[in-house]
């Protein structure tokens, strides 16, 4: 395949930034590869594994010159991140998200991205129980959806940008759909948010009735009960910005 995007930015490389690396590196679409992140240790990670060219603190340095810019941190992180990559963009660069709430996070990057670039909110809907950059997989879009929801816009370039983003992600192994914001946030929390919260909520009794019980909770737990645990294992701080983001 060929490149699409000679240089990519991904800001936050943990399970999803590192999988969409993973993923189109290895689908031969991406060029130089920048990211920046603001954990030290997860920088000095991804130095290790080798994902990037380039790798930083600096949302702006890594946004510099770059076609395509991902941002892939925790949806209430979103809008700052965008913030401080806004002046370096380029124009007609892509920016795009892999957020799982998109009404809030579509207003936050229109309110701090220039008009020079396109952007196009996306989130795929691909994931495991494990985050930070050792959790990152080539073929964890593979077969899955990837859902955009792009503003309003009619005008040429930015229906070619669509194009090229969806292009992209299906180079991944995923297949692309469109759907509005709101309505994306309304499937999604019966498809995904809310099956996340009951399983919180769930472990988290029981954890507290194991003071009771002790041993009786985990001996008898039956199958069910251990595909809760796995849910109830994946990162709080992603999950608490989405059922606060879409808490609607
Ligand atoms: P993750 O593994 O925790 O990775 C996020 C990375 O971003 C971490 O390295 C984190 O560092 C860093 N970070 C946080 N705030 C930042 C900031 N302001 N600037 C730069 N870096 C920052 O999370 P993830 O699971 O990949 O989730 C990332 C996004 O993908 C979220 O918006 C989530 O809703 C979406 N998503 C997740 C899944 C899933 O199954 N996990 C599926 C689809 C979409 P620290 O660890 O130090 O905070």
């Amino acid at each position: 395949m060929s490149v699409i995007y000679p240089r990519m930015a991904v800001i936050g490389c943990g399970l999803i930034g590192s999988s969409v690396i993973r993923a189109a590196r290895e689908a031969g679409v991406v060029g130089v590869v920048a990211v920046a992140d603001a954990s030290e240790a997860h920088r000095n990670r991804i130095v290790e594994l080798g994902y990037a060219d380039e790798v930083t603190a600096d949302i702006a340095q890594a946004v510099k010159d770059a076609d395509l810019v991902v941002l892939a941190v925790p949806v209430l992180a979103m809008g700052e991140a965008a913030k401080a990559a806004a002046a370096a963009l380029k124009p007609g660069a892509t920016v795009t998200d892999v957020g799982s709430v998109k009404g809030s996070v579509s207003d936050a990057l229109a309110a701090a991205l220039p008009d020079s670039v396109f952007v196009i909110p996306g989130h795929p809907i691909a994931g495991t129980e494990h985050s930070g950059p050792d959790a990152g997989l080539a073929e964890l879009f593979q077969n899955r959806w990837v859902i955009l929801t792009p503003q309003a816009r009619t005008d040429e370039p930015y229906i070619e940008a669509v194009g090229q983003l969806s292009e992209f992600w299906r180079a991944l192994g995923a297949n692309v759909d469109q759907m509005d914001d709101r309505h994306h946030d309304l499937v999604l929390a019966v498809t995904s948010h809310l099956p996340h919260l009951i399983a919180y909520n769930i472990v988290g009794t029981a954890a507290d009735m194991e003071e009771v019980t002790q041993a009786e909770v985990m001996k008898y737990s039956a199958g069910g009960f251990r595909d809760f645990t796995r849910i109830a294992a994946s990162d709080p701080t992603m999950w608490r910005d989405v059922f606060v983001a879409n808490k609607d």
